[in-house]
This record gives structure tokens, sequence and C-alpha cells, in this order.
């Protein structure tokens, strides 16, 4: 890992302009499972100068319910998450999600804005360039993509974005997006489907390099707690989801009125699944019918000589996510 400095902020004003001082780009870290990977492998093309702690920052840290939501703090940890009760009993597919993410000791590490803050897990990215020499491609600055003509069995089953064919690997970002959230940055209010965004270079997000995320807020489910979580890994202990879907429903009278359904790890970015939404309004949700909207999700996908497999994966956890939501 090459030199840099690291700083202690004591208040978020101050992290801001402990990213804003000249002499070089900055990061800030939370739980740093994701941040520290990205800095001993040299992944940017700018190696950071400055390091800015946020947990030293207090107030980060609150899961509170406020004017009919959910406002979850940047440094709340995946356990945390995880383990609130409120969230268990009103947002089960956010509960889950955290509770299905990596193992018991990142959970403890990983808090929730470094989560949908991660970068992606493409193999040819993540290379160490100590090993072999430097992988140069797309999202290192370089021409191609390595995966396009090499392994990419894990990788986009929608395309590319960018010529890049990685995969977001959040999975808590479906159930953020399934749940309407809106992130709140030092600069902004971003609606969650506008948050991601694999077109900014080597990073997953809009946010500009001077804006952190300190919070999460999570509308209340507009008729009961009627969402839903399910991640497809290798390993059930320590894995990235190969697929994982997050659903919410509202539903009175057997009727569904409103529905958001998003998908993980089939592309650059958390793929919301509209024409499955639209093939649910206005019906009773049965088997039959959660699985014609699984088939409407994977309609138009795209996949790759090694990764047709995703395809069933993804048709398949959208009916069981769906009818998870009624059980
Ligand atoms: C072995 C292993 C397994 C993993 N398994 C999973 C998994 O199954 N599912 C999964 O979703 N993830 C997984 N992860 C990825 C990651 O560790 C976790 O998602 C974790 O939640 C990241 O949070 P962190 O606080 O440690 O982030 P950090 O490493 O501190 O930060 C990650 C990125 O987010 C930025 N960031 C952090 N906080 C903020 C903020 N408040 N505002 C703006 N930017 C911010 C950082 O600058 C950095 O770019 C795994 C990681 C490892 C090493
Ligand atoms: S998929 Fe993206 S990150 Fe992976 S090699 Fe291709 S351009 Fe690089």
């Amino acid at each position: 890992m090459k030199r840099f400095n690291h700083f202690d902020a004591r208040s978020i004003e101050e992290a801001v302009s402990l990213l804003q001082e000249g002499g070089g780009p900055a990061y800030v870290i939370g739980g740093g499972s994701d941040l520290m990977g990205c800095l001993k492998d040299n992944l940017w093309m700018e190696y950071p100068e400055r390091i800015v702690n946020l947990k030293t920052i207090p107030g980060l840290k609150d899961i509170r319910e406020e004017d009919g939501a959910l406002h979850i703090g940047a440094l709340v940890t995946l356990t945390e998450l995880a383990e609130a009760e409120s969230v268990k009993a009103t947002w089960p597919s956010l509960s889950e999600a955290a509770r299905r993410t990596g193992s018991p000791l990142l959970r403890n590490m990983g808090t929730v804005a470094g989560n949908i803050c991660q970068e992606n897990r493409c193999w040819y990215y993540r290379y160490p360039d100590k090993i072999g020499g430097r992988i140069d491609c797309v999202r290192k600055g370089g021409k191609r993509c390595l995966a396009v003509p090499g392994d990419h069995r894990f990788h986009s089953i929608f395309g590319a974005v960018n010529k890049c064919i990685a995969v977001n690997p959040s999975d808590t970002a479906p159930s953020f997006v399934a749940l309407n959230a809106t992130i709140k940055t030092t600069k902004r209010d971003i609606p969650i489907d506008q948050f991601f965004s694999a077109e900014m270079g080597a990073q997953s997000t809009v946010l500009d390099r001077d804006e952190i995320v300190t919070e999460i807020i999570v509308p209340k489910p507009e008729a009961g707690p009627t969402s839903a979580f399910r991640k497809i890994a290798f390993r059930q202990s320590i894995d990235f989801a190969l697929v994982n879907c997050a659903a919410s429903l509202a539903i009175v009278d057997d009727t569904i009125t409103s529905a958001r359904v998003c998908l993980n790890g089939v592309h650059n970015n958390p793929r919301r699944c509209e024409a499955t939404e639209e093939a649910l309004m206005g019906k009773k949700l049965t088997e039959a019918l959660a699985q014609e909207a699984g088939e409407l999700a994977v309609a138009d996908a795209k996949p790759l000589f090694q990764n047709g497999f995703k395809v069933q994966m993804a048709k398949t956890i959208i009916a069981d996510t769906l009818m998870d939501c009624i059980k």
C-alpha cells in the first residue's frame, strides 16, 4: 500500500473541508472493508493523498423513526441494521438484506453508506497490480474490457455501460430501491433511482468527490410491511450475490396497489424491473402471476457466452421474492 495521510474528522463540516483541501484526491472511510482493498490493490487511477475517517463524527449512527419514515445514519453498521427490531417489523427486506451481507465480521465493520457506495468486484478490475503487473481495463483508464472476451461468468446480463460489464455488488441497494429510499448527503437529497451511476468512471454513484452521505431515509410502507429480499450466492456464509432481489408491495383487499421490484448483480447499476411492476398492478398475487412477473423482468436480457444461467436465476428469484411478500 502507498502512503497517505489519515485524518479523524470531528464534524461533517470538517470532513467536507478535508476532502476539499488542495493536494490531490481524497476519500472518506467508514468501516474500511471495501476501501482498504481498493487501496491495497491500487485500483484507482489517482491514489488518494488523504483518507478522512467518518467514524470519529458523532451523530451518524442512529436508527430512528421520524415523520413516518425510517432514518438510518450513514455509519450504522450492517449488524445494527439487521438486528434493529423496528426494521425487522416494518422494513423486513432491508433487515434481511443486511443480515445476508458478507460475514459477521464484515457486518460488524461495514456501514450502510459504505455498502451502497462500494466498488464493483470484477476480477480483472480487482486484480492486484503487484502480482504480474497492472491490468488496465476501461474502468482503470484503458481501452478495452477484459471480461467480454475473457471470463464473464458473474458479469452483466443486460449489456454494458461505457463498455464495462461489471455488476453492482451491493446487497442493501436493491432493498433501498424497492423501498423508494432517499439518500441525504452534505449537498442534496438524492432519490434512490438517481443515486447509482456506472457512468462516473471508477465509482458506482453520482456523488461528487467532496460529497458525503449522512443519512438514508426510507418511507413507511403504504399498506403494511409487505417487502422481502432474497440472495443467490455460492456460499450461504460469505459471498457476493450472483443475483439478489428485493420487492416491496402495497396490497389492499388482496389487490396490489403499488409495486417496486429491483434486481442486483445483473447489471452495472441496481436494476428496477418496471415491466414486472406494471404487470403486478391491480392484480391479486398468485404463483402464476409471480412467475409471469419474473419472465417479464428478463425479457430484454442479453446474456453473454458464459452467464446465461443468471437469466434463469433472475427469473426465479423474482417469483420467489414476490411470494415471500405475502407469506
Ligand atoms: C470478503 C468480503 C466479502 C464481502 N461480502 C459482501 C456481500 O456479501 N455483500 C455486500 O453487499 N458487500 C460485501 N462486501 C463489501 C463491503 O465490505 C460491504 O458492503 C461494506 O458494507 C462496506 O462498508 P464500509 O463501511 O466498510 O465501506 P468503506 O470501505 O469504508 O467504503 C466503501 C466506499 O464507500 C465510500 N463511503 C463510505 N462511507 C461513505 C459516506 N458516508 N459517504 C460517501 N461515501 C462513503 C468510501 O469512500 C469507499 O469508496 C464484502 C467485502 C469483503 C472484503
Ligand atoms: S467488466 Fe468493467 S471492470 Fe471488468 S474488465 Fe471490463 S471494464 Fe474492467
